[in-house]
């Protein structure tokens, strides 16, 4: 009888903090009428792994009942390779907001504070809260691009971490290598700055940041990486952080113990190799391509676009961002909405890039 469980007393206590936590609004499934939908909220890959990816997480399960190597000796040692950087520099966990959640672990103490843009990945407040840090949002500028002055002016004695997501979720805007090395310098070197790049692959490849050498540079910098994206294994939860190895060993301390699975990481290990990671990169392309054609049909309806480097592009709707994503969900397409700002949808699968551009220019012409 499920009715039967005893409700906690009343004296136990919720930290007061969650009361103020945001919600995540993961991308909803699509509503079961009958409908048939594209689910183009959570900027996943419209591809499944690649074949040599699923036959290694699947010939890894063979091996389930045993506990995964906590150490991840092979896949740190590979990605240390990819890097160009020790093992001891790789971190790992159950997808790169996981591993978000150790940095914040690792760094801040109760009431410390947190420097991020907004607005940016919605995990970020709820990660810095939960953990009883403060979270300091500074806003995109009207073109929603990064405001670096108002970010480097946010920097407080308090502040132990800050947070660059480059190309931004879910407004698309990116930064350069010189911008993120001219920040650096109006940085404290004790203050640690942490680039989340899981939209790395899906950037023009002309103006991408030359983030390996900026980590090389400075020693408070920790890259975040994700193979939910390009790599397509969103479902298996595997990302990592890049840092040096004093960083890497904090977030080993803090982080959920077995937290990289042993089909993630045969995974993870299988999408490293040299063929798949040319699959991958035509992957890349057609998605950038893809991303170039729907935008140029957004132009020509009329839209303004704001800059879209990652798997998504961002319609900046204002009050009417609820009644845009209705709009699209009654025609077949589930976006993500955020509040009173925008929508974001995901470049997926040819159909629904085609019906994403024929909604927004129903919406236009309504
Ligand atoms: N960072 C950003 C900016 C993201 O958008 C996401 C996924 N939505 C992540 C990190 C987390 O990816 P995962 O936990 O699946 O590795």
């Amino acid at each position: 009888d499920r009715d039967a469980v005893p409700a906690p007393p009343e004296t136990v206590r919720l930290r007061s903090t969650l009361e103020q936590l945001p919600a995540y609004v993961a991308g909803k499934p699509a509503a079961d009428d009958g409908m048939r939908r594209f689910k183009v909220s959570s900027n996943e890959s419209p591809f499944p792994p690649v074949k040599a990816v699923r036959d290694a997480a699947t010939a890894a399960l063979e091996g389930t009942h045993r506990y995964p190597d906590a150490a991840a000796r092979e896949l740190r040692e590979a990605l240390g390779t990819k890097h160009g950087v020790d093992p001891s520099q790789i971190a790992l966990s159950t997808g790169s907001v996981a591993v978000t959640g150790d940095l914040v672990r690792a760094l801040v103490d109760q009431g410390d504070e947190v420097v991020y843009p907004w607005r940016s990945f919605e995990a970020y407040p709820i990660l810095v809260g939960s953990h009883g840090g403060v979270p300091v949002q500074v806003p995109l500028t009207e073109e929603l691009e990064y405001d670096l002055d108002a970010m480097a002016a946010a920097i407080t004695d308090r502040t132990r971490l800050v947070i660059l997501c480059t190309p931004n979720n879910p407004t698309g805007a990116s930064l350069t290598t010189e911008q993120i090395e001219g920040f650096l310098e109006r940085v404290p070197e004790d203050v640690v700055v942490a680039i989340d790049e899981a939209y790395r692959e899906f950037h023009d490849p002309a103006t991408v940041a030359g983030t390996a050498g900026i980590f090389r540079r400075h020693g408070n910098v920790v890259l975040l990486r994700t193979f939910s994206k390009l790599q397509g294994l969103a479902g298996l939860r595997i990302g990592y952080a890049v840092a040096h190895p004093r960083l890497a060993a904090a977030l080993g301390q803090v982080t959920v113990p077995f937290g990289a699975s042993v089909p993630a990481q045969a995974a993870a290990l299988a999408s490293l190799r040299g063929d798949v990671q040319e699959e991958l990169g035509r992957r890349a392309v057609w998605i950038r391509d893809e991303r170039s054609r729907v935008l140029a049909a957004l132009a020509a309806q009329g839209w303004q676009m704001p800059s879209a480097q990652g798997n998504f592009v961002y319609f900046p709707l204002g009050e009417q961002t609820a009644s845009f994503a209705e709009f699209a969900d009654s025609r077949g397409l589930v976006l993500r909405a955020y509040g009173t700002d925008g929508v974001r949808a995901t470049i997926a699968e040819q159909e629904a890039n085609d019906l994403l551009i024929e909604i927004a220019g129903q919406w236009r012409q309504r």
